[in-house]
């Protein structure tokens, strides 16, 4: 490849060029380049993904690429709330299932006389 800086070939592995010192190391350019202003990991996202966890989701996939700071806290707040509902729900089902368990020994103790 050629130096973007003085324009002479170099080694493609070279992290720097030997003739004028320029980094060769263009990912590290474009993602400082790319760094969008907007981008600022606030936490306004992860609340918004955590009450809205579908609009967290397609914030995450959306934001991704332009916005990874902002993605991830949309991402994490969408998380954490799947992660809240999932317990609830298994929770639930613990409590259904030990109820329906226990259904036939706490009847007679409810109702004494019967249905
Ligand atoms: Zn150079």
């Amino acid at each position: 490849m050629y130096c973007k800086n003085c324009g002479k070939e170099i080694n493609n592995d070279v992290e720097f060029c030997p003739y004028c010192g320029t980094s060769t190391n263009e990912k590290t350019n474009l993602t400082n380049q790319n760094t969008n202003p907007s981008d600022t990991g606030s936490a306004g996202w992860a609340v918004l993904g955590f009450f809205v966890p579908l609009v967290g989701l397609i914030l995450y996939l959306v934001w991704r690429e332009t916005e990874p700071k902002n993605a991830k806290m949309a991402g994490k707040g969408a998380l954490i709330s799947a992660i809240i509902y999932v317990s609830l729900i298994i929770i639930l089902l613990i409590c259904g299932i030990i109820t329906a368990f226990l259904l036939p020994y706490l009847l007679p103790i409810l109702f004494p006389n019967g249905l």
